[in-house]
């Protein structure tokens, strides 16, 4: 499939328009502040990171506080109900701001919005909503806010589309050693429960060479830690000359010291090629996220997953067999239409023979215009609600082990704060993806160091660092 990129004369109006949001909010009497907040996904949060990009350009400064914001912006997410309530509350509750502050401008953006029915409900419950847009338009956000401005009418687009890709927007980023790069946009596997197709748009892969300058860039700037990001990175670019083994050995190739991790794998196009990229790699993470959503094969057609429970631990027997010290993770839906007792039996066997590191566990969701959406689902909802009960008592046993086995190694961590629960401890990831706590001093922050683990935990590593 082609790839439609947005042009260079498209992203230029767009610079223009950034200028003239900068010239309308100079006259303010105080630098202008936005509050922004992504919901959901690390594709999301790499959007978010765009639009503040935008707004920095635009001359606007950032609080974490909608109080007193002249700005704020909601970029949300669809992926389930509860995540969308969420907003619904959160655009509610900036009634009395905007009463107090009639010259804020609120903007609700991303995946949610994206669907019509339910753009229509925001834009009707909540009509001091300045601005709604959809995830094709991301790019347009400074020409929308300018007219936002310009005429103080309410504005909503949307745009139905297959998708576009915008290269050089401008990127605040969250930290200064960890990034996020996108290397697709959309999907096309159209599982039967999710909403991401229909609001993502078809799968498009950038070009491996803006990839690969974005990544040499970041490095260069003193990035560590890079996460590359598509719903399906397994199929980047299908149909061009770099599939993503490809692209990763190229990643790979650069020098310095530095860790790549990429989401999200998707089992059916995981392959033994991938794994064998990963073990033989300087630079790539050893951990695999590979969201396996139930351990019934009859189930998995349903939801058309395109894999088998066979297929699927054969490539978990490969991995461990490949890489000894790998972390593996899962995401499962527990409930979907037609999903009976014996059916989730086998998700807990699946879950037991696997023995996974962690797993984002999550009650099925209805997604308006989804397949599922159509199936008959008699399972009541406490019954639902006690087979997760049940998983996540399951995956906790296993969880409170599972890093043992790390006990003992030594292992490289990125150094990337202070802990959580012990600000006495510092804190960082190891290749493995997992937090390692340790003592040591500042000057060690956003550098590489050895850490001898000494006791595990189940959602860390304790350990020394090695001199
Ligand atoms: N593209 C990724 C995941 C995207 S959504 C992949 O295919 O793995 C992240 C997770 O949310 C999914 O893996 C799935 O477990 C969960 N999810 C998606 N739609 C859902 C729904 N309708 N109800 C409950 N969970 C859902
Ligand atoms: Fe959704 Fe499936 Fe695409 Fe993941 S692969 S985004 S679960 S349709």
């Amino acid at each position: 499939m082609p790839i439609t990129k947005v042009s260079e004369e498209e992203l230029k109006d767009q610079r223009l328009f950034i200028r003239r949001v900068c010239a309308v909010i100079h006259v303010f009497d105080h630098k202008p502040l936005a509050y922004t907040h992504s919901y959901g996904c690390q594709q999301n949060v790499s959007d978010g990171e765009k639009l503040d990009g935008m707004l920095a350009d635009m001359g606007f400064g950032f609080t974490d506080t909608p109080d007193n914001a002249d700005l704020v912006l909601y970029n949300t997410c669809a992926v389930r109900e509860n995540a969308e309530n969420r907003v619904f509350g959160n655009v509610g509750a900036l009634k009395h701001l905007k009463e107090k502050n009639p010259d804020m401008v609120i903007a609700v953006c991303g995946c949610m919005v994206q669907q019509e029915h339910i753009a229509e409900r925001m834009h009707k419950r909540f009509p001091y909503v300045d601005l709604i847009f959809g995830t094709h338009v991301l790019h347009k956000f400074p020409e929308l806010l300018y007219s936002i401005y310009e005429k103080r009418k309410r504005v909503v687009c949307i745009p139905e589309s297959d998708g576009v890709v915008a290269e050089g927007l401008p990127v605040r980023r969250e930290s200064s050693f960890r990034a996020s790069v996108p290397i697709m946009y959309g999907c096309n596997n159209f599982c039967t429960y999710c909403v991401v197709p229909k609001v993502r748009g078809r799968e498009r892969s950038r070009e491996p060479e803006s990839v690969i300058s974005e990544v040499r860039g970041l490095i260069e700037k003193g990035y560590k830690e890079i996460l590359l990001l598509g719903q399906n990175v397994n199929s980047y670019g299908k149909g061009g000359d770099v599939d993503f083994p490809e692209l990763l050995r190229k990643l790979d190739a650069i020098d310095g010291e530095f860790v790549i991790s990429f989401m999200t794998s998707h089992p059916r196009d995981c392959s033994h090629e991938l794994i064998d990229v990963i073990a033989d790699s300087r630079h790539i993470s050893h951990h695999l996220h590979l969201p396996v959503q139930s351990g019934s094969d009859r189930i998995l057609k349903l939801m058309n997953r395109h894999y088998d429970t066979k297929r699927y631990l054969d490539l978990v027997q490969y991995a461990r067999s490949r890489i000894a010290d790998i972390q593996l993770t899962t995401d499962i839906i527990v409930g979907f239409p037609g999903e009976q007792r014996d059916d989730f039996d086998k998700t807990l066997e699946l879950m037991k023979a696997v023995k996974y590191d962690s797993a984002f566990t999550f009650i099925y969701s209805r997604r308006e215009g989804t397949k599922a959406a159509e199936m008959d689902d008699p399972v009541p909802d406490e019954e639902k609600g006690k087979w997760f009960r049940e998983l996540l008592d399951v995956q906790g046993a296993i969880g409170e082990k599972a890093y043992e086995k790390y006990v003992g190694m030594t292992l490289r961590v990125l150094c990337e704060g202070r802990g959580r629960t012990d600000g006495k401890l510092l804190t960082g990831k190891s290749r493995q993806n997992i937090i390692v706590d340790f003592v040591g001093d500042d000057g060690l922050l956003g550098s590489f160091v050895d850490v001898k683990i000494t006791k595990s935990l189940p959602w860390a590593l304790v350990g020394e660092v090695v001199k």
